[in-house]
């Protein structure tokens, strides 16, 4: 219903490659992030900008061209990976491409998509998370520059990336006008990356936090116009947010299929434990959750690639899928016992890399506030 010959060309194209020059090396960059350089990868075959026009050298597909690389991506089990690609394909550049002027598309959408430079979205403060209208990073303007103070906090791709959108407040701001998105390039004196952090999961990806002092931004960096942030933030969201729903059922759904395989094979008290009908039925409401999440996902997908802005869907969908995919991965843990616990078997990882999918991109609780509003309570 909703994927083309085409797409599924795409997803035996992604997963070789994923399968060749990414899966040998995923515990290698679980230690240590994965390099710089598999940007350029995934750039050269045209996977970070699957649905951008070819003007900008994208390849000029439609949401379920990213929905297929997400995927994908959450099929090679390495949540830290798959994210930080989103955060470059689904989160920095799409305000860029939606509200971007012609030579701001040039100058950093193009690049991105090549893979020659990293990007990130800096949204979140350490006195400001769920709050967004709370931050407190002020961008003043004076004349054709502005000038930026504040700090970012849990940044992906913040330590390597060569620019941040960054979400700043004017001075003046009036509820929620007043906000401005400002692309601020790695080497603008004043913008430092003042440490990196160490996390649950998601370790071969970066998470760092982002000092700005002082710091001069050219007026020209401006994404759309000024003072209408808030609103192209919220836009922003939208997206982020399908795409994790999305990440999240793919991720849940390689987690099922392995434990399966797993409970066919483990033997105890002389037969498979999918013999065991608590078991059997364990298995069977992890692939009933995860049937019915990824339903309701591409239904959701289908009305944002069509031009809806289904808000209360898409918040449900990132609800619904990101509460499946931790009950999936603890339900395998379950299954697998003391093995599932262990390093060396993936759910562990899935277990750790699917709990920030709760939290990131608005957490559970926000998401009921937004469906609650969209009912009038
Ligand atoms: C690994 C990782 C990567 C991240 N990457 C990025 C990134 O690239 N860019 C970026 O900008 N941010 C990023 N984030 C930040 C993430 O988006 C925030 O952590 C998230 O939005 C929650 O904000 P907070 O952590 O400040 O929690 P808080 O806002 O302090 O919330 C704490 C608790 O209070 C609850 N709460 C808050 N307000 C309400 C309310 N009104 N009603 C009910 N409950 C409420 C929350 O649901 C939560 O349970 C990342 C976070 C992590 C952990």
């Amino acid at each position: 219903m909703y994927f083309t010959d085409a797409h599924e060309e795409l997803r035996q194209h992604i997963r070789r490659f994923l399968e060749k020059e990414v899966q040998p090396h995923l515990e290698e960059w679980e230690e240590k992030t994965f390099p710089d350089s598999i940007f350029e990868r995934f750039g050269e075959l045209g996977f970070l900008g699957l649905r951008y026009p070819p003007e900008y050298g994208g390849q000029g597909g439609d949401y379920f061209s990213a929905v297929v690389l997400s995927e994908e991506l959450a099929r090679v089990g390495s949540g830290g990976l798959g994210m930080a690609v989103a955060v470059q394909t689904e989160m920095a550049t799409p305000p860029v491409f939606k509200f971007g002027t012609e030579e701001q598309k040039r100058r950093w959408l193009a690049p991105a998509i090549r893979g020659e430079q990293i990007a990130s979205i800096a949204i979140t403060e350490p006195d400001a998370g769920s709050d967004v209208a709370g931050i407190t990073t002020v961008a003043r303007r004076f004349g054709d520059e502005f000038i930026v103070n504040g700090r970012k906090t849990f940044i992906t791709n913040g330590a390597r990336c060569r620019w941040a959108l960054v979400v700043t407040k004017g001075e003046r701001e009036r509820g929620h006008s007043g906000y401005n998105l400002l692309v601020i390039e790695k080497g603008t004196p004043g913008f430092e990356v003042s440490r990196t952090l160490q996390k649950l999961g998601m370790h071969s990806s970066d998470t760092a936090e982002l000092v700005f002092e002082d710091c001069h931004v050219p007026a020209a960096n401006l994404i759309g116009e000024e003072g209408e942030g808030f609103k192209q933030l919220m836009w922003e969201l939208q997206g982020e947010r399908m795409i994790t729903a999305s990440g999240a059922v793919a991720g849940a759904n390689h987690v099922f299929e392995y434990t399966m395989e797993y409970a066919r094979n483990r033997m105890a008290f002389g037969q498979p434990i999918s013999n065991f009908q608590v078991i059997k039925h364990k298995l069977v409401d992890m692939g009933t959750k995860i049937a019915s999440a990824r339903a309701f996902v591409y239904e959701t997908a289908k009305r944002w690639d069509e031009g809806e802005y289904p808000v209360r869907e898409i918040s449900q969908a990132k609800l619904l899928a990101t509460q499946v995919a931790c009950e999936v991965a603890d339900d395998a843990i379950q299954i697998l016992g003391g093995h599932g616990y262990m390093r060396e078997f993936p759910v562990e990882r899935a277990w750790r890399d699917a709990r920030l999918a709760r939290i990131g991109a608005g957490t559970d609780e926000i998401m009921k506030e937004i469906i609650a509003k969209s009912y009038g309570l």
